[in-house]
């Protein structure tokens, strides 16, 4: 179907992935997708809501974290704020009388301060790279992109004020330059919804220009909206390098339109060939006497009918060991 590209690990195509040769700009998540300085973010917020929210009688602590856990992942790429707006909402229809969503915020990010301030103290003293806290093999996808004259943005639902210092932490800054979006107090004047509506708008191109990466909902959505190729990265955070896919993500990106599936960018460099229809940079010779022949999966609308996932390449790779992210002591 695909000609000769041939993949080292994970790749799911979905039955209406199409080659883009046009693509001309790209746009990127951060947490999740890029960064993993805030892996872990879930084993935050998830208990903080399932302590916040008033039981229901009878009704286990397992079954709160479960509600908190859809909840917060249905919104998963929108601010921060939304998730806390929905926290008030539950706290609300259950009888009870909420704070403000800003108060959950700020506590939120107080208790995920603890969980990360170790990451970025690491960075910031050298005891850890850059690239540790990468996205398996995110930096060489950055560099061909470039190096082919595309556009990179970086938008993110973490306030923009803390994604540009991790950014620069993560030495990501040289790649996006003045196009690294984040939330903004007035949530209302930030979405990543505005952000592409600006892109094609300033650059008077198509939504077919549009290429995005993304591990959550959102991007994946506002992406498949304009009529652009959707890759999501259901990124193993925890056990980055693993070259397993995030199950969970992997379902629910396929559901709202995802075109291809990804465990992380160890594939990254023949996808984009075989997306963009151009021969593998010298540079970055992908093996190409190898033949493998895509094969697509259905779309997981209604999940009990999901057929089983038929990808391509072989798994584990060979002479990729999983690496961790960077520390031994993360919570899951
Ligand atoms: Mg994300």
């Amino acid at each position: 179907m695909f000609g000769t590209t041939s993949f080292e690990g994970l790749v799911q195509f979905s039955p209406a992935f199409k080659p883009r040769p046009g693509i001309s700009h790209v746009l990127f998540d951060f947490d999740g997708t890029l960064s993993l300085i805030r892996q872990g973010w879930p084993e935050v917020m998830v208990p903080m809501f399932a302590e916040v929210i008033p039981a229901l009688p009878g009704e286990t602590e397992a079954q709160r974290r479960q509600l908190a856990f859809e909840d917060i992942m249905r919104l998963n790429g929108k601010q921060t704020i939304y998730q806390m707006i929905q926290l008030a909402d539950r706290v609300r229809e259950r009888g009870g009388t909420p704070r403000e969503p800003l108060w959950y915020k700020h506590e939120y990010l107080r208790r995920l301060e603890t969980k990360i301030q170790h990451r970025t103290e690491g960075l910031r003293t050298g005891r850890l790279r850059p690239d540790d806290l990468l996205v398996y093999r995110t930096r060489p996808l950055l560099e061909e992109l470039q190096r082919r004259g595309l556009h990179l943005y970086l938008a993110s639902g973490t306030d923009e004020v803390f994604v540009k210092q991790e950014a620069d932490l993560l030495d990501l800054t040289r790649h996006f330059g003045p196009h690294i979006y984040g939330a903004v107090d007035d949530y209302k004047k930030f979405s990543k919804k505005m952000v592409i509506d600006r892109i094609l708008r300033e650059h008077a191109i198509p939504g077919e220009q549009l290429l995005s990466f993304g591990d959550g909902y959102v991007e994946i959505q506002n992406t498949k909206e304009v009529g652009g190729l959707a890759v999501a990265v259901a990124s193993d955070e925890a056990n980055n390098g693993s070259g397993q896919m995030d199950e969970w993500k992997r379902q629910r990106l396929l559901g709202v339109g995802a075109d291809v599936v990804i465990p992380d960018f160890r594939d990254a460099l023949p996808l984009l060939s075989l997306i963009l229809q151009t021969a593998p940079s010298p540079q970055n010779p992908h093996r190409l006497p190898a033949v493998s022949l895509l094969e697509s999966v259905g779309h997981p609308k209604a999940e009990h009918h999901e057929p089983e996932p038929r990808t391509t390449g072989s798994f584990p790779t060979p002479g990729a060991p999983a690496r961790s992210a960077a520390e031994p002591d993360h919570a899951g």
